[in-house]
């Protein structure tokens, strides 16, 4: 399987992700949560105009779930999905919020203010993950496909299996290292105090589920 490269952009915004300082970590749950509802938007908006299209408000939410054994946390959605070209258009190019923080990062002296101050977007990820999986189908699509990167050396896309659309994207929570926590992105409270204070805004129904170990 082939690996692809980032675009040199994204690549230097993945590795200030990597890089980044204990107080900003918290926040990639915010755009993760924000880009599912985003995408759950579009299949609302798709509704509206397509008659083939019913949406039923019940069916659609964002699940979080946490695995301590497998150390990984899993965001999913039941939103509109990717295509193989939405993913390497949107995951592996930077994106628009990106490149205003990006620009933003250059005209600073470090990086590290403009994390907190902008949505830096899906690559926030890395903050605390070594590795991250996206599982997605797109709606009218019959294939789905795994993007996977464990950062800057770049991704791979594959063709995979998923029932129904929308998308999972699995964090493989990195491990402490050194006075380095990131247990705390396992713990159901810390999750819920997250979600509390960044995203209390959303409007699909947020679930939980925390496999204790
Ligand atoms: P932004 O949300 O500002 O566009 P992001 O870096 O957060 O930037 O996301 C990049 C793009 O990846 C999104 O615009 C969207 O097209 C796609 N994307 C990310 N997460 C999802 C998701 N859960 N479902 C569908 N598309 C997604
Ligand atoms: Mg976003």
């Amino acid at each position: 399987m082939q690996t692809k490269q980032f675009q040199a952009e994204s690549k230097r915004l993945l590795e200030m992700m990597i890089n980044s300082i204990y107080s900003q970590r918290e926040i990639f749950l915010r755009e993760l949560i924000s880009n599912a509802s985003d995408a759950i938007d579009k299949l609302y908006y798709k509704a509206l105009t397509d008659d083939r299209l019913s949406f039923d408000k019940d069916s659609y939410y964002i699940k979080i779930a946490a695995d301590k054994d497998n150390r990984t946390l899993t965001i999913s959605d039941t939103g509109i999905g990717m295509t193989q070209e939405d993913l390497e258009n949107n995951l592996g190019i930077i994106a628009k919020s990106g490149s205003l923080a990006f620009k933003k990062e250059n005209e600073a002296e470090d990086g590290h203010e403009i994390i907190g101050q902008f949505g830096v977007g899906f690559y926030s990820a890395f903050m605390v993950a070594d590795k991250v999986t996206v599982i997605t189908k797109a709606l009218d699509s019959d294939t789905a496909y795994k993007w996977e990167s464990s950062g800057a050396e770049g991704y791979t896309i594959q063709p995979c299996q998923k029932e129904a659309a929308g998308t999972e994207i699995i964090l493989n929570i990195k491990e402490n290292a050194e006075e380095e926590s990131y247990d705390e992105y396992l713990e159901e409270y810390r999750l819920k105090a997250i979600i509390k204070k960044y995203s209390d805004f959303i409007r699909y129904p947020i679930k939980m589920d925390v496999t204790e170990r």
